[in-house]
């Protein structure tokens, strides 16, 4: 019953153009699911639901619909587009789906500059979300209440059934604090679904672990989290310091580990289930197209949802599609009625990924890529090859003994590009060099750290916006406490 709920609201939401989503009809949904819960003890095959969608013909007309409408508002309503579209000699109406490409892609860089020129002047703004900027300024994104509620409703349904989250579940936000809108969004879908929560922060990790491993008993909730959410650095962070502490699985409660905003390597993905006896869960989204995201399957591929936008797969430079199988940039238009404040056409994005095709996976009906590869200002070329970050953080995380988080600079010399990283125990540099020759990366050599000092310049972690408490300073204290 309920998966036939799933499936029409699903397909309803499609096809609702005119007026908003109501949050209610998620409420209910999340009412029932926990109710058949509560009855059955389970709540079934649920998540089949999530990689089922209309197929390509059938969504055809209903995305070029979405299209022409999320056209004429953003050329219509926001300082930004009239501009654009102008300048291009576009009208609104020339733009459908066979014709996208003649419209210039956004650059991020556009939104980072003015966050306020792609406000729809129609709507009541209500918060100014801002990323956390690792790897360039951050940037600003405004949303309505209306998007927040929504955003919250649609993950109270993910935590359902996508992580079968329950009211007795302990829920820990390991996140930087600076994300209040993810975080809030989140905050408010465990209170639908009825579970505790507690975001943490970023701060130390001995603080975190203590969390994670200490007992909080409360009536009808386990003592212990079970559901971790943080960026894979900060995951690494907790990893190595757990493992130098001495835990082991038994010290945790966890069940499942959320982990995305940043690569997530499968060597780092092994040692952290290894450690804490919990499946971790790759997730891909981005504060710019909020709700909207994208799932990384059993395979791990990374499948595109259709419901909240229209993704492309655009070239390097952004200008044609990206052929199956070469590096693209992942580029997003978030669509009605999951959109209604900051409105884009055509964000590229920045991450790059490699479209696939034929893949015979349990989401084998959503358009799908490589996981993403990494940043488009990080790929280095070396000798007409593209080597991308995922492939050295491969490489480098694939070591038991890499040190976590990872730190690593490549530097073209005359010999070749020469890996620099950070390591702790003897042998690092060979082993990596040998798997890095075998995985045919064309490294010239590699070069072992004891110290960041000494390294060339690294690119910043997540795990880098630590949030610090008195405790963890060496601020004076004064004599008399107030
Ligand atoms: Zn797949």
């Amino acid at each position: 019953m309920l998966g036939t709920a799933l499936a029409q609201l699903r397909h309803g939401l499609s096809l609702v153009f005119g007026s908003r989503v109501r949050i209610a009809d998620f409420e209910r949904i999340v009412a029932s699911i926990l109710a058949t819960r509560a009855e059955f003890g389970g709540i079934g095959d649920l998540a089949a639901f999530r990689g089922r969608a209309l197929d390509q013909d059938a969504r055809r007309p209903i995305d070029e619909r979405r299209l022409r409408r999320v056209m004429r508002a953003a050329y219509d309503n926001t300082v930004f587009y009239r501009q654009h579209l102008d300048r291009a000699g576009l009208r609104p109406e020339d733009i459908t789906l066979s014709t996208m490409d003649t419209l210039p892609v956004t650059p991020k860089e556009a939104l980072r500059d003015l966050p306020e020129a792609f406000v729809d002047q129609r709507v009541r703004p209500w918060y100014r979300a801002e990323t956390t900027g690792t790897t360039g300024a951050p940037t600003a994104v405004w949303f309505s209440r209306y998007e927040a509620d929504l955003f919250s409703a649609m993950t109270a349904v993910s935590l359902l059934i996508d992580f079968d989250l329950g009211t007795d579940d302990v829920v820990q936000l390991n996140l930087s604090s600076r994300a209040v809108f993810g975080i809030h969004c989140v905050l408010n879908a465990t209170a639908m679904v009825g579970a505790t929560a507690n975001s943490v922060g970023l701060v130390a990790p001995e603080v975190a672990l203590a969390r994670l491993s200490g007992s909080a008993p409360l009536a009808g909730r386990r003592p212990r989290p079970t559901l971790l959410s943080t960026y894979p650095s900060y995951l690494g962070l907790l990893v190595s310091t757990a493992e130098r502490l001495g835990h082991d699985a038994g010290d945790f409660g966890l069940r499942t580990i959320m982990c995305g905003g940043e690569i997530l390597t499968d060597g780092l993905r092994r040692r952290a289930e290894r450690l804490f006896g919990a499946t971790v869960v790759e997730t891909y989204g981005m504060t710019e197209i909020s709700p909207g995201g994208a799932q990384v399957c059993a395979a791990r591929h990374l499948h595109l949802n259709p419901e909240q936008g229209i993704t492309e797969v655009l070239d390097r430079t952004g200008t044609r599609p990206a052929e199956p199988g070469e590096l693209g940039v992942l580029t997003f238009t978030p669509v009605h009625p999951y959109r209604e404040t900051t409105l884009l056409l055509r964000l590229f994005s920045g991450d790059v990924v490699r479209p696939l095709t034929g893949l015979d996976c349990d989401l084998a009906a959503l358009p799908a890529t490589t996981r993403v590869l990494g940043k488009l200002q990080h790929l280095r070329e070396i000798e007409g090859r593209v080597v991308t970050p995922r492939e050295i953080l491969e490489v480098v995380e694939d070591d038991p003994d890499a040190v976590l988080p990872s730190r690593f600079a490549t530097v073209e010399t005359s010999d070749g590009l020469v890996l620099h990283l950070l390591a702790d125990r003897d042998g690092v540099a060979e082993r990596t060099h040998e798997r890095a020759l075998a995985a045919g990366l064309p490294l010239a050599g590699v070069v072992a750290h004891t110290e960041l000092a000494t390294m060339p310049a690294t690119q910043p972690v997540r795990a880098d916006l630590r949030e610090l408490r008195f405790a963890d300073t060496a601020a004076p204290r004064t004599e008399f406490a107030r």
